[in-house]
């Protein structure tokens, strides 16, 4: 007689509190266009793509066109005007794909055609928002500096005012897109606090040089950027924002995406491991069936719903106009550690295959190394909170 209690599951192992049932048709329905791309033009090429080193260029016109630069922006800037909800399951399913392919889409949306739109003129934002909406203008955001990216009050780069232009010295260093892209935002210091300039790569005296022998976000361009004598006039300064508030400002907007991507990369790397522990036969049964291997998975699905129903009630926050930056970085410490927990533990599963990148979680697992590191390192978020929470600066 079979003593085995018949396997019966009604739930999406990967949705396991049906949070898709607290979205909008809207909401779902830019889920199922990103999720289709992700699958049909993502998937089929990013393996190689990580081993080569090389970023997906080609896909940029079809980024576009599905309207997933600058989606949050009104339409007569180019942008598609969804809601943050929506931008968050638009990092969440290109994640699922690979971590670089969302930085590329986070750095152009949330750190290159926000601060234009949140703090340039409206000469700017008519030069450079279409264009940047349509992936015609790359943008890249220089914000890090060589000595310590922690820390950006103390900022070494500079620009002073020679007449009507700008001279700017300086150097920044890992960043995204730096070596595609048209335009840079660069943070410089000035008589006045910190101020951010749209520097055209092509500008006598820029230079970037991309940065080799990474083994995280391979899929992903990341540079140094040096600026030596850098003249802009001052029409290229942005207007609207002095201060360190100017980046912070972006790189909210930017993190708050990040806690939606490695939901992606977690549902990817269980995904995997699921499907792995299921056909895998060891001592005659399938791995899945054993405890240690369900613990190991059910605590995959925990997580990753914590982490679903984080970020959404963010995203319902920041629709409302009242999310805080400490929720944020709560957020993006969580889900970023959740998935790089994961990506290990998928990795784990897997055995032997989990160490080349036929599977996705080695892959992810390098990615997150990054993704846990930019945009304020755990540490940086863990004492936000802590800040938060005792009213203590222990920076
Ligand atoms: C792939 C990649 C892409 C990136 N893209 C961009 C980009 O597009 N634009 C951009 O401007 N930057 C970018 N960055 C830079 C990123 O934001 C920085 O790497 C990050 O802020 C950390 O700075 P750091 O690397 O200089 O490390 P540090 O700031 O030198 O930190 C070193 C260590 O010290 C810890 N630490 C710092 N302060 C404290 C403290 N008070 N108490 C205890 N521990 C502390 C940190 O947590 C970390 O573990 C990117 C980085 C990577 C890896």
């Amino acid at each position: 007689m079979n003593t085995q209690p018949k396997t019966v599951t009604t739930l999406d192992p990967y949705d396991l509190y049906d949070v898709r049932s607290l979205l909008s048709d809207e909401e779902r329905m830019v889920q199922d266009t990103v999720a289709r791309f992700t699958d049909e033009r993502v998937l089929p090429v990013i393996g190689e793509c990580f081993d080569q080193g090389r970023f997906p260029h080609e896909l940029v016109p079809e980024i576009a066109n599905l309207g997933l630069l600058g989606p949050t922006l009104p339409t007569e800037y180019g942008g598609a005007g969804m809601n943050a909800v929506s931008y968050g399951l638009i990092c969440q399913e290109l994640e699922r794909g690979d971590s670089g392919i969302r930085s590329f889409v986070s750095v152009q949306s949330s750190l290159c055609m926000y601060p234009i739109y949140a703090y340039g003129s409206a000469e700017q934002k008519r030069e450079w928002l279409p264009d940047m909406a349509q992936g015609k203008v790359i943008g890249c955001f220089g914000l890090t500096e060589p000595h310590g990216g922690s820390d950006p009050a103390n900022m070494k780069t500079h620009a002073k005012k020679d007449g009507g232009d700008w001279v700017i010295n300086g150097a920044k260093m890992w960043i995204t897109n730096g070596n595609l892209a048209r335009i840079a935002i660069v943070w410089a210091q000035t008589e006045d606090g910190i101020q951010g300039f749209i520097v055209p790569t092509d500008t006598p005296g820029f230079t970037a040089q991309e940065i080799q022998r990474k083994f995280s976000l391979r899929a992903s361009v990341t540079s140094a950027l040096f600026l030596d004598n850098v003249r802009v006039p001052d029409s290229a300064r942005l207007p609207n924002v002095r201060g360190l508030k100017g980046p912070l400002g972006c790189l909210t907007q930017a993190r708050y995406g990040i806690t939606w991507g490695p939901i992606g990369a977690a549902i990817a790397c269980m995904r995997d491991a699921v499907e792995y522990a299921k056909t895998r036969i060891l001592f005659d049964r399938p791995i899945a069936a054993t405890q240690a291997v369900q613990l190991k998975l059910a605590d995959m699905a925990r997580r990753i719903t914590q982490a679903q129903l984080m970020s959404l009630q963010l995203g319902r926050l920041k629709d409302a106009g009242r999310m805080q930056p400490t929720q944020v970085s709560l957020a993006k410490w969580n889900n970023v550690r959740m998935a790089i927990d994961i990506a290990r533990e998928a990795r784990d599963i897997l055995g032997g295959a989990g160490i080349t990148t036929e599977y996705s979680p080695i892959r992810h697992m390098l990615n997150l190394e990054s993704v846990i590191t930019y945009e304020g390192t755990e540490t940086v978020h863990q004492l936000v909170v802590g800040r938060e929470v005792t009213g203590i600066n222990a920076f």
